[in-house]
């Protein structure tokens, strides 16, 4: 087979710090509560299936809905349901969750066991119900997505394993400890979904998880295992559709209209190992690092966990953190309390002293075009800030403002420290606003 290994257009060079990546995940003890948010995917919330006092099992299900872009949730505990409420969640909004006190034993619940899995439609079925979503950091419901419309061929399954944002190692840890499982998932999803073959994207930044990868796949022609450059945005899943095939997704179109599914390497993993055991999505690997945490590392996590506590894990902070954020320095939700639990598509967890997590003051933009030359979706970063400055919002659809994929790179270059990627963010909430009411 021909393999291509294009480069995106744009992009930033930025420190790797994977200061966790050679440390062996470790097993994080069972919190005395958990609180586990009723939204941790795309689409609507999900409804809460138990009340006040029910008593619940690890793997039970607690929350689901109607919709089909959703995914079913699940006790990460057993114990006792002690409130179901609006909770602080980690986008800094209230949303309705389930409180579980733990009572420390464990206990599986009786409806756990391994799912039939004979065709295409038993497993998508078997996906739906583990309650998976993208664990790349996206939470799309991974049922939806190995389920593309019927007019899209699709053939190419690529695997994203680039984590290219700074500090991260989750997925690199996934690689070094169950590469077994990844290949095995790449095998259910070719053999169910009848698609030819698969890609490995891995950055050159992890010659171990490649060279395992590789070794691990090399009877199966259908599996190839790429090298990809070191460099942000990576991992952005039309950046990588471009690197390893040569094909560009439209504005406003998916991964299928361009007959490709594209799953993190935990997402892929997970759904071989779900297969095998029929436990649902209750724990994560979360990297846990930054300039103030005591001793940074990849500890697995049960859903719902408190930040605070992970953080304590960890050794608690060598200092009093200035900033903490859930996700990477580049694309991560800034936390305000350490409260806030994790959930299914948190890789990772980093708090900063003020040196390093301080918003520096803008200054006017001296138009060098720094930004423009960064962004992997080819826009017009300054402009659009100009524009959601002057609040102009109903000209942004003219900048293709909702191609924007947040990635941070035109601030990250910009001279002038504007504040690019947070005034975007803006600006996308007001057209979607707009498009509502119209
Ligand atoms: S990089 Fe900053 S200073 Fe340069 S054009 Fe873009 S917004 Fe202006
Ligand atoms: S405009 Fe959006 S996509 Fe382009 S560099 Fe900035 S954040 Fe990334």
């Amino acid at each position: 087979m021909l393999l291509i290994n294009k480069l995106f257009a744009g992009g930033v060079a930025v420190p790797h710090r994977k200061n966790t990546a050679e440390m062996e995940t470790v097993v994080m003890d069972t919190p005395s509560k958990v609180i586990i948010p009723m939204a941790q995917h795309s689409g609507p919330p999900c409804r809460p299936t138990v009340k006040k006092g029910d008593i619940v099992k690890v793997g039970q299900l607690i929350g689901d809905s109607d919709a089909y872009i959703s995914a079913p949730i699940h006790s990460s505990v057993s114990g006792i349901v002690k409130r179901v409420e609006p909770m602080l969640y980690a986008s800094g909004h209230l949303v309705i969750s389930v409180e579980i006190e733990a009572d420390n034993k464990q206990e599986l619940s009786e409806d756990i066991k391994a799912p039939s899995v004979n065709n295409r439609e038993q497993f998508i079925e078997a996906i739906r119900g583990s309650g998976l979503v993208g664990l790349g950091g996206a939470g799309f419901p991974s049922h939806v997505k190995l389920n593309p419309p019927k007019d899209k061929k699709i053939d190419y399954l690529i695997i994203n394993g680039a984590e290219c944002e700074p500090y991260i190692t989750s997925d690199y840890r996934e690689c070094i400890e169950f590469a077994p499982y990844i290949i095995k998932g790449i095998q259910l999803v070719l053999d169910m979904l009848e698609i030819p073959r698969a890609i490995i994207g891995i950055e050159d930044n992890k010659p171990k998880a490649i060279s395992l990868l590789k070794e691990k796949s090399k009877n199966d022609s259908r599996i190839s295992v790429y090298s990809l450059r070191s460099r942000y945005p990576q991992g952005a899943e039309k950046t990588l559709i471009y690197t390893v095939t040569g094909r560009k997704v439209p504005p406003g179109k998916l991964p299928a209209d361009v007959g490709c599914l594209v799953f993190n390497v935990n997402s892929i993993s997970f759904m071989a190992k779900y297969v095998e055991t029929g436990i649902p999505l209750i724990k994560k690997r979360v990297t846990v690092d930054g300039p103030v945490v005591r001793e940074p590392k990849n500890v697995e996590v049960l859903i719902g966990t408190s930040i605070g506590d992970v953080f304590e894990f960890s050794g608690g902070f060598l200092s009093k953190p200035y900033k903490v954020l859930m996700g990477g320095p580049m694309m991560g939700i800034a936390q305000y309390s350490l409260e806030t639990s994790v959930i299914k598509n948190t890789n990772a967890i980093l708090a900063f002293d003020k040196n390093e997590g301080d918003l520096p003051p803008e200054t006017p933009c001296i138009r060098c075009g720094r930004c423009v030359a960064a962004c992997p979706m080819n826009l017009l970063p300054h402009e659009i800030n100009r524009f959601v400055m002057a609040g102009r919002y109903n000209e942004l659809d003219k900048f293709h403002i909702l191609d924007c994929i947040e990635c941070g790179s035109c601030s990250y270059v910009c001279p002038a420290k504007r504040h690019l990627v947070q005034s975007i963010r803006l600006g996308k909430d007001a057209v979607r606003r707009n498009a509502k009411k119209a």
